[in-house]
């Protein structure tokens, strides 16, 4: 067994006639890294397991975070020390398994006063004790000097130094898309763009579910029997509960937050910065490659949209918390590469403001039998998943057998490379494939489709190969090649090719619809 099965878009009908005809131990709605991460650790213990998505893997929340893989250092505030040891030791087997999406970066706190530096000291050190963080991966203190060495352009009239400790980034999609190959590995029926759209009840008991191809010109569909079901739905978890009959009201209380991606020159930062906005709140301002992005907002949103809207009062919060911390040249909008929004599928607290609404998991389970997940972090998906599939083996009447997920490298995790370019972050071991393919956006697109599932070019420029976000002009030199690779392959006629860089572009403009006309982030 290979660490990663190849998801073959062209697989597609027989993976519905796999569907159609197996009874599944678990079937799993959703492919964003809670149902992924719950797929492959089911799969790896042995159940026969079903994944259904909707649109593609990650395609809603997982693709839109803040991208950390967050050490739980702001769980010791709360007190929650099984919570700062468990964040503490998750982010080191995301290491082991997946080094490439895992990097570690500086995260740097300025501090006003001798007073602040100290009590984050204490808070850090007994951080490190909890959650038994290697001596060279300690925190440092800097002087107000190594700050202005280290990071030049950060305002230093008010600041006294910094308290500098490394946390990991990751690319939240691939992180997800590799949960799924993973999963399929072990054996998993995996689908994206096939959405479930009714659950079928023998008995007040939930016993499989009906999926349907979302894909322009597939008319497929599949009924799948399960004797489990977990909906983890992200911010649409209540719209499928609504599926099932007997379920109460929502549980969800929904938050949107959004970043904005700028060239590096712009916003040169060495490491991940952690700003104080005018609000009080922090702010992110984290490198990647040739970019730096900014984020993040937190307010209550009432929608559900995969693409929800980004206003200009989310936009200047996040430029005027820059501003006032960082020496940078003006911004303008035409400066922006990309941006993104997204959604936080929190669980409801009466009277709680979005920031203030704890972001722990919690599932529960409806009256029809289906379980259902919300509210936690990309950040321990893995320990989540692992609490999750416990329980959907005592529904299932078998005995508790052990969790494999720490153990077992994901697709691309094999070794730790050296190298540091964008392939090797993006795709670990299997960059050579691309390199082997033509080291272009056509090699990269056929990789995304033979081995990734990608069946849509958004599936491609968003989320297999990042270049919506990180790339120059939001990557859409990389549209054309992309289409007429994926074309070849997927049988689209001109009609087809169009329509589906039409898609990408609207996409982008959409985004960009708060800024002044004309800026399309194509100037440095
Ligand atoms: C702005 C922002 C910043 C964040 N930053 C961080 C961070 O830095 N670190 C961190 O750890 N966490 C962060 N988070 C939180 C993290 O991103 C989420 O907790 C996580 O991605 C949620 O994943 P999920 O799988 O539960 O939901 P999703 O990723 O939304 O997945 C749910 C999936 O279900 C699918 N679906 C919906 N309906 C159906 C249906 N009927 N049939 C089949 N499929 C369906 C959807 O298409 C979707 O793909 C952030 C979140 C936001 C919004």
């Amino acid at each position: 067994m290979g660490t990663g099965a190849s998801l073959n878009a062209l697989d597609r009908a027989a993976s519905f006639a796999r569907l159609e005809n197996g009874v599944f131990d678990l079937a799993v709605i959703g492919g964003g890294i809670t149902g992924a991460g719950i797929a492959r650790d089911a799969a790896l213990r042995g159940l026969s397991v079903a994944l259904l998505e909707a649109q593609d893997y990650a395609s809603g929340t997982s693709s839109r975070s803040s991208k950390m893989i967050h050490g739980g250092l702001r769980y010791l505030a709360q007190g929650d020390v099984a919570l700062v040891r468990e964040s503490a030791s998750e982010r080191q087997v995301l290491r082991r398994i997946a080094p490439h999406l895992a990097r570690i970066t500086p995260f740097v706190i300025p501090t006003t006063s001798l007073a602040t530096q100290a009590k984050l000291r204490a808070a850090l050190w007994s951080f490190e004790k909890l959650g038994g963080v290697p001596a060279a991966e300690q925190h440092e203190v800097w002087s107000l000097d190594e700050l202005a060495r280290r990071e030049p352009r950060l305002r230093r009239d008010r600041l006294n130094g910094a308290v500098a400790y490394p946390e990991f980034l990751t690319d939240d999609a691939r992180l997800t898309l590799a949960n799924v190959r993973s999963a399929a590995a072990a054996g998993a029926v995996v689908l994206n763009h096939a959405r479930v759209e009714a659950l079928v009840e023998e008995g007040g008991r939930a016993t499989g579910l009906i999926a349907r191809s979302t894909l322009a010109g597939e008319d497929w569909g599949a009924r799948v029997r399960a004797r489990v079901i977990v909906n983890a739905a992200g911010p649409w978890v209540d719209g499928v509960r609504a599926l099932a009959a007997g379920e109460g009201g929502p549980r969800l209380a929904l938050s949107k937050g959004i970043h904005l991606v700028l060239p590096r020159a712009l916003l040169p930062v060495a490491s991940t910065l952690i700003l104080r906005a005018p609000d009080k709140r922090n702010v992110f301002a984290v490198p990647r490659g040739d970019f730096t992005y900014l984020g993040t907002t937190d307010q209550f949103y009432a929608g559900t949209d995969y693409w929800p809207e980004i206003g200009r009062t989310d936009i200047d919060y996040l430029l005027n918390a820059a501003r006032a911390a960082m020496d940078m040249d003006p911004i303008r909008d035409r400066d922006i590469v990309s941006l993104w929004a997204g959604i936080r599928p929190l669980i409801g607290e009466a009277g709680k403001k979005a920031t203030e609404v704890s972001r722990k998991d919690e599932m529960w389970v409806g009256p029809s039998g289906v379980i259902a997940i919300a509210g936690g972090k990309l950040s321990a998906y893995r320990a989540m998943a692992a609490r999750i599939v416990d329980a959907v083996e005592g529904r299932l009447d078998r005995r508790p057998s052990p969790c494999r997920t720490a153990d077992l490298p994901l697709p691309g995790g094999e070794r730790t490379l050296d190298g540091d370019d964008r392939l090797d972050r993006l795709y670990g071991t299997e960059a050579g494939l691309i390199r082997a393919g033509g080291d272009d956006a056509a090699a990269e697109a056929r990789h995304a489709v033979l081995r990734e599932g990608a069946a849509t070019l958004e599936d491609y420029w968003v989320r297999r190969s990042a270049r919506a976000w990180f790339d120059k002009a939001a990557g859409r030199d990389a549209l054309a090649p992309a289409a007429d690779a994926m074309g070849l392959l997927l049988g689209w006629d001109q009609r087809r090719r169009a329509a589906e860089i039409h898609h990408c572009l609207q996409l982008d403009r959409n985004s960009r619809r708060a800024l002044s006309p004309g800026a399309e982030g194509n100037e440095p």
